[in-house]
């Protein structure tokens, strides 16, 4: 068995994925990767204002991990504030509500209705892509 991938849920992807300061021309402009779920943490949290142990239970991630999750978040904004970096939001290891992403070959597909008790993003057995392929 692969190490159990358990991503964070995240409830839709980000609007907006890119931020500039203004002056700064493009080959002098450095970026910050803000991952899609340290975006959705930061929307709990600081937007919705739910607390910690909610935006845990909502992201499927324990308080702790949530906790790592907006410190490096806050650390990315506030980077890109005060030295005038970009930011990119982009990747990082989540799945959208109703999504399940292979642990193994990490492709994402549409949970379909008759796997709705599987537990989120755990289901390898129906991957189309790589079932049946490298089984232990
Ligand atoms: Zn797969």
């Amino acid at each position: 068995m692969p190490r159990p991938y358990k991503p964070r849920r995240v409830s839709a992807m980000p609007r907006y994925t890119y931020f500039k300061p203004t002056g700064i021309p493009m080959p002098l402009l450095d970026e910050v990767v803000l991952t899609v779920d340290e975006m959705e943490a930061i929307r709990l949290k600081d937007l919705e204002k739910l607390e910690q142990q909610e935006c845990a239970d909502r992201m499927d991630v324990a308080q702790s991990t949530l906790q790592r999750i907006l410190v490096s978040a806050r650390e990315k904004i506030a980077l890109s504030l005060i030295e005038g970096k970009a930011i990119r939001v982009h990747g990082g290891p989540f799945a959208l509500e109703g999504e399940l992403i292979c642990p193994r070959c990490r492709r994402r597909r549409v949970k379909q209705e008759n796997l709705s008790n599987e537990k989120h993003g755990l289901n390898i057995n129906e991957c189309p892509e790589c079932a049946g392929k490298d089984e232990k």
